[in-house]
């Protein structure tokens, strides 16, 4: 459970004595177009969404960094000079929520930056584990709050590709750069395109009136990392066979989807399919842009649907409670687009939904879904909300 701002602030008293000086706030993301496609180049569009980490913080300097992480009851001391030892103030191992923080210090000094100790309480209303990328939002928080603290500036990409590093090198996940990026560079009432290969990126505007559901089929399936593996092996294997006929091709995302049609025979049967949902989907995107800025909800759903359609029958990483989110949001009114989010496998639909409509659809897809599965979902209506930042003051007005 989250905890309202004024909680927050009494829960830091309460843990550290006094007023936290400033509370830095960074939000999860949503992806809403171009799946399995960042590790082929291509783009992605995602949004900051209105759920966010939060975190009272008062700079202390020194070196120890004392954390009250209010939603799971736990708090952990440690000392800058132990981050490559990944121990506590106790000596014991660094617990695994607070090494986000630790290992966000650590991607900073790596990079030159001033890091001095604080007492920060977190909070966060971004469900964990839920595909909203809640590690992210407490990563650029607490980057949010050592760049407050030490006086120095980043611009948010660079912020973002920081505490991936913090992620991928310290944490040991292996995440790509799009959920630190939307976490950071958020803009209200905008997507995010976002190449995966220059970084280049803009805001989108989102067609006015709309709301973004997200619904979690409560389903996690192991095989998702093996498969991911299988997936990326194909990708490669296309781009080499791809790479005879059209020379200079270095990603999947390189190919245009007549090229792709002209020469697909000459790869193994499942390999074309595979190569065949990444270059339509990288094309999707590509008319996606065209969509948003004419406005065109109805036809950007479409995508959306059509994306479903591609990762379940030619990436074939859907699930059946999957496909029953996805079909039930369908055909509710209300409805421009639905598809599933995420590696796949189980986990979250993001769904573009008439703002008026929302919550019907709301209440309506969680009783149809329970009806059809049998499992109680959990669904999060959401708005496309600004990247992470500082609140004005420590009440967060
Ligand atoms: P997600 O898909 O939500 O990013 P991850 O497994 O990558 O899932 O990250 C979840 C982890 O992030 C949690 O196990 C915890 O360590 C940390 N985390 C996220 N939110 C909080 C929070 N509110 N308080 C403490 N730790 C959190
Ligand atoms: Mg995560």
């Amino acid at each position: 459970m989250s905890t309202t701002l004024s909680d927050l602030t009494t829960h830091f008293r309460q843990a550290f004595g006094g007023e936290p000086d400033f509370i830095a706030r960074a939000p999860g993301r949503v992806n809403l177009l171009g799946e399995h496609v960042d590790y082929n180049d291509g783009w992605v569009l995602p949004i900051a969404i209105d759920r966010a980490a939060r975190l009272a913080v008062r700079a202390t300097g020194g070196e120890t960094v004392a954390l009250s992480a209010v939603d799971i009851d736990a708090r952990v001391e440690f000392r800058l000079a132990d981050l490559e030892a990944k121990v506590a103030g106790d000596g014991a191992a660094l617990p695994g929520w607070a090494r986000y923080a630790a290992g966000v210090a650590w991607a900073l000094r790596e990079r030159g930056l001033a890091v001095a100790g604080l007492q920060a309480a977190l909070t966060s209303d971004v469900p964990r584990g839920a595909g909203l990328s809640s590690s992210a939002a407490v990563e650029v928080a607490y980057a949010t709050a050592w760049q407050r603290a030490g006086g120095w500036s980043l611009a948010p990409m660079e912020l973002a590709r920081l505490c991936q590093r913090a992620e991928n090198a310290y944490v040991g996940v292996n995440c790509g750069i799009m959920d630190q990026f939307a976490s950071a560079c958020g803009q209200a009432g905008y997507a995010l395109l976002l190449d995966c290969r220059t970084l280049e990126w803009g805001p989108l505007p989102l067609p006015a009136g709309v709301a973004v559901v997200v619904a979690d089929t409560m389903v996690r399936r192991e095989l998702g990392s093996s498969e991911y593996n299988v997936r990326r092996a194909h990708c490669e294997e296309a781009v080499r066979l791809l790479a005879g006929p059209l020379p200079g091709i270095r990603a999947l995302r390189d190919v245009s989807v007549a090229d792709f049609r002209r020469h697909a025979h000459r790869l193994p049967e499942l390999v074309a399919r595979r190569a065949q949902h990444v270059v339509e989907e990288c094309d999707r995107t590509q008319r996606a842009v065209g969509l948003l800025r004419a406005g065109d909800a109805a036809a950007f759903g479409q995508l959306m649907n059509d994306c479903h359609a591609s990762l379940r029958d030619l990436y074939a990483v859907s699930c059946p409670e999957l496909d029953v989110m996805t079909a039930e949001a369908q055909a509710l009114p209300g409805c421009y687009g639905a598809r599933l989010t995420g590696a796949g496998f189980g986990g979250c639909t993001v769904n573009l939904i008439q703002a008026e409509a929302a919550e019907d659809f709301r209440r309506e897809l969680a009783a149809r879904y329970e009806r059809a599965v049998g499992r109680k979902p959990e669904i999060y209506v959401c708005q496309a909300a600004a990247g992470a930042g500082v609140l004005p003051d420590a009440a967060g007005r």
